[in-house]
């Protein structure tokens, strides 16, 4: 439905959606209100914070942030040149500044600047996991925005937390939208990069859904 009306409510914001990218979900209004909490309680009021969300798609994350937190920088970025269209259309009609990359994470050696918070939900459903999802997502959304290999799943996040790893100012974060199954595996994931904090947290549905990485 939103795919025909061209528009979707997310955080209590406007955005505007087609089929370059995904719908977003409720479960990831609690990833951004995560974050959000987070930053009170981490930061200065007045405190100028960077922060990068990766595999923004429609730019949700990185908008919905951005309009509650005025003071802090944030960059969106995607492999999807399309995805960014609709992106960059959803930061103007939000009048908020989100400055967006068009670069593929997996093929990224270095992130640009040290950053205070790296967000991500980046594809997560198994291949296998197909079967158990309904028509509407399946015919009409993204498959590069959801869907990875059966026997390498958490790419995504070992990429991410490889290059976080050195691209984070100290007490930096890092918060992860996850597969609901793989919610041990990323906890392991994390702890192999270095990152000794953690906390892996359940969505409304009771699923287990989120991840936050620190590294002391
Ligand atoms: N939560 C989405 C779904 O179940 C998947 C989002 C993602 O792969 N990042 O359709």
């Amino acid at each position: 439905i939103q795919y025909i009306i061209g528009k979707t409510e997310f955080y209590g914001a406007p955005f505007i959606v087609n089929s370059d990218v995904l719908i977003p979900r409720p479960e990831t209004e609690e990833l951004v209100s995560w974050v959000l909490n987070k930053i009170d309680l981490i930061h200065k009021p007045k405190e100028q914070i960077h922060i990068l969300d990766i595999g923004t798609g429609s730019g949700c994350i990185a908008i919905a942030i951005a309009l509650n937190q005025p003071k802090i920088n944030i960059w969106g970025l995607d492999k999807s040149a399309k995805a960014l269209i609709v992106a960059k259309k959803n930061s103007q009609l939000n009048g908020v500044d989100v400055k967006f990359i068009n670069k593929d994470i997996l093929k990224t050696n270095k992130l640009p600047i040290k950053y205070d918070i790296i967000v991500s939900n980046p594809p997560y459903v198994r291949e296998k996991e197909k079967n158990k999802m309904k028509n509407n997502v399946l015919k009409h959304e993204p498959s590069m925005a959801l869907f990875v290999k059966n026997d390498n799943p958490l790419l995504f996040y070992k990429k991410i937390l490889q290059l976080a790893e050195r691209s984070l100012n100290p007490k930096g974060q890092i918060f992860f939208e996850i597969n609901q199954y793989l919610g041990l595996e990323v906890l392991t994931l994390a702890k192999k990069y270095g990152f000794k904090k953690t906390e892996l947290i359940k969505d409304v549905f009771g699923n287990d859904r989120m991840v936050k990485c620190q590294l002391d």
